[in-house]
């Protein structure tokens, strides 16, 4: 990576004050000074205007400008919360949890009160909510049971950009929603679509109204391009890090985006040990993280200032690129990559994996550089690899799976093939949908399709269709408890504790709850100790084990059970592992994958080729003719995460109509 030019810098430069550590006062004076220092302030007026004439308003401008915490409460104000809530949807949790915080400190209210959020597994919501953050599933849930979304007078759906799936499908929903609530004169429905970048064109032929543009406050970012191509990003990034960390002073807070939990706390604890100790124990770098799946509390760190003398270094995920912003920092570090799903409709099966970055969001994660000064954006990619990389992001509905979306909207009553898309998703995509569908029994296929009861009582839990189908024949299997804790821990990622210094000990630790059968019944042995141990944290500590998702999956369990004895489904229990697979074999037919001479795997659905992944129990030593799978793994290599070994005689019992099993 080119290094920076030699201007002198001035090292006894002092910290400035984090702009608004307002977080850690509660001084009315300070929030209302940060209030109106905000980009979107300035445009208070002509927003509300614009909303009174109109039922859409666009609104784009920069990230960090406002318009997240703001437009919320301009709306508030000026009276919209009157017959309804105020609705505004993120993309992901971690977004609705911490705007909703930090917009009821504003507000300087409990959260849950005036200002509340939902996402899924979680509600922090009452009867006086008035702004509720929640995100885009939550809220396409809700309109399964309300079309008109009639608990709203407001929705403002955030990082449209984003175009996740459930944005897409809400975008059709709420024009709806409008269209209708206007005919029936049931109360106009305000819908605001904002975003740091999007396609005002695109956008406005969509709703049939105008884009406002707001103009930002940003400054210079000098950007800075690897020389040559770097085989290992990772590398190249902390090498980077520490380069800044020579030559500018303290008060550059760093921000860092790599793609995923794991790489993110693999680098964060090499840092940790390259960064200086002085004699107090104290390090001049303090590291943060911010993925979607760390705890609330630790997500809100990071925005907690740092002493004048101690550079702070984020490593996030592309969550940082627009959701959420953080103060101070001066100098970003591009990895160039981001984790993505995708999904190849040949082969029906979802992969996730590292993917080059849009242009567009290279241009986001270099602004994040330039919030409060002048800064400086580290891209470890060349300028020429740049050129090859995509203008913008593709919509997921473009690329993914559209499975779960298809049964969605025959829940509401919708055929996909007659929905009003923003971009409507490959024919093809949507035919395979609809064949899995109807092999999970979920929908009747036919000149028009048919939602079954099966595929009412799936949407009901807020899970792909295939950990739905799960939960909803357990119970003739026997296995309902089993299965209720399997999905749980399932849902909740990276329990077992790697990258640490003891991997042997971690190890040894993990060995005691090792089963033969695969990685589905090791999780569940955890599971089942987890929640019998009277000391959950210190278990987890001396196991090596993650508190927080372990905490995380009980949570989920609760909820899944609700839910299931809402359905009457029996709460049935069974030690008879033969069945638990067989259980787990019914929803995922189309995860088999079949040894082959060369030692790869080849899968039923698609022919891919593939091995086990390292982290499993039965990666390695013994060699299963026949598994079954959760989830496939693309980096350089391809690999199945989270299998168990199962048998062909079961194939052809279970799920007879599995064909094309390739040979041995
Ligand atoms: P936008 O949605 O336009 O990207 P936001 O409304 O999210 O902007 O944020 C506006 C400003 O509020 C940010 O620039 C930041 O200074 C401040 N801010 C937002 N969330 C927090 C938080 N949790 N803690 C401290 N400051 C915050
Ligand atoms: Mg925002």
């Amino acid at each position: 990576i080119s290094p920076v030019s030699e201007k002198k810098l001035h090292m006894t430069q002092i910290k400035q004050p984090v702009p608004l550590p307002v977080l850690l006062t509660s001084k009315r004076t300070t929030i209302e000074q940060h209030q109106k220092s905000l980009p979107v302030y300035n445009c208070r007026q002509r927003i509300l205007r614009e909303l009174e004439l109109n039922d859409t308003v666009l609104i784009m401008s920069e990230t960090g400008s406002g318009k997240t915490t703001q437009i919320p409460q301009f709306l508030l104000h000026a009276g919209y919360a009157k017959n309804g809530m105020i609705g505004i949807t993120q993309p992901r949790r971690v977004a609705a949890i911490t705007v909703a915080k930090r917009v009821a400190q504003e507000m300087s209210g409990g959260l849950g009160d005036t200002v509340g959020y939902t996402v899924r597994f979680e509600d922090v919501t009452s009867k006086r909510t008035k702004i509720r953050f929640l995100t885009d599933g939550v809220l396409l849930r809700e309109s399964i049971k309300d079309r008109l979304l009639l608990k709203y007078s407001a929705i403002i759906l955030d990082e449209a950009h984003e175009r996740t799936v459930n944005a897409d499908l809400l975008f059709g929903i709420v024009k709806e929603a409008q269209k209708e609530r206007r005919k029936q004169k049931l109360g106009s429905l305000k819908v605001v679509v904002t975003s740091a970048t999007m396609d005002i064109d695109h956008f406005g032929k969509y709703f049939n109204c105008k884009g406002m543009y707001l103009e930002g406050r940003t400054y210079p970012v000098r950007v800075m391009h690897a020389k040559e191509e770097q085989d290992d990003y990772v590398h190249a990034v902390l090498v980077t890090l520490f380069h800044i960390h020579r030559t500018t002073p303290p008060n550059h807070d760093v921000l860092i985006f790599l793609t995923g939990q794991e790489e993110i706390e693999s680098l964060a604890h090499q840092i940790r040990q390259l960064a200086k100790v002085d004699v107090s124990g104290t390090s001049d770098l303090r590291v943060y993280s911010l993925y979607a799946q760390l705890s609330q509390n630790k997500q809100l760190e990071c925005f907690l200032p740092t002493p004048a003398n101690i550079r702070k270094v984020i490593l996030a995920t592309n969550i940082a690129e627009t959701s959420i912003t953080i103060p101070g920092i001066r100098c970003v570090i591009d990895c160039g990559f981001v984790k993505e799903k995708s999904f190849n409709s040949a082969d029906g099966l979802d992969v996730l994996k590292s993917v080059r970055i849009s242009k567009a969001q290279a241009w986001q994660r270099t602004g994040r550089a330039g919030r409060d000064a002048a800064g400086t954006c580290y891209r470890a990619y060349t300028k020429k690899q740049m050129d090859s990389f995509a203008d913008a992001t593709q919509p997921e509905v473009l690329r993914t799976n559209p499975t779960a979306m298809v049964l969605q909207l025959l829940a509401l009553d919708i055929d996909c093939n007659n929905f009003d898309f923003l971009d409507a998703p490959p024919e093809e995509g949507l035919r395979s949908a609809y064949k899995s569908l109807d092999a999970l029994g979920a929908i009747k296929s036919g000149s028009v399709s048919h939602i079954t009861p099966l595929g009412r009582q799936m949407v009901m839990f807020p899970l792909d269709p295939k950990y739905a189908k799960l939960l909803l024949t357990a119970s003739s299997f026997g296995c309902m408890e089993e299965i209720l804790s399997l999905v749980s821990v399932l849902t909740s990622d990276h329990v077992f504790v790697s990258n640490t210094d003891k991997n042997e000990m971690a190890s040894l630790a993990h060995a005691k709850f090792q089963s033969k059968h695969g990685d589905h019944l090791t999780l569940l042995n955890v599971f089942n100790a987890f929640v019998k141990t009277e000391k959950p944290k210190v278990w987890c500590h001396d196991n090596y084990l993650n508190l927080r998702s372990l905490t995380y999956a009980r949570n989920v369990r609760r909820q899944l059970t609700e839910i299931s004895e809402r359905l009457d489904l029996v709460l049935n229990s069974t030690d008879d592992i033969e069945m638990l697979k067989k259980c787990l074999l019914n929803g995922f037919f189309e995860n088999i994958a079949v040894l082959q001479r060369d030692g790869f795997y080849v899968t039923v659905s698609g022919n891919i080729r593939a091995k086990i992944h390292p982290s499993s129990v039965l990666h390695g030593k013994y060699k299963p003719s026949y598994i079954l799978f959760t989830e496939i793994v693309q980096t350089e290599q391809t690999f199945l995460r989270q299998v168990s070994e199962i048998s062909i005689e079961w194939i052809k019992e279970v799920v007879p109509f599995v064909k094309n099993i390739p040979t041995r």
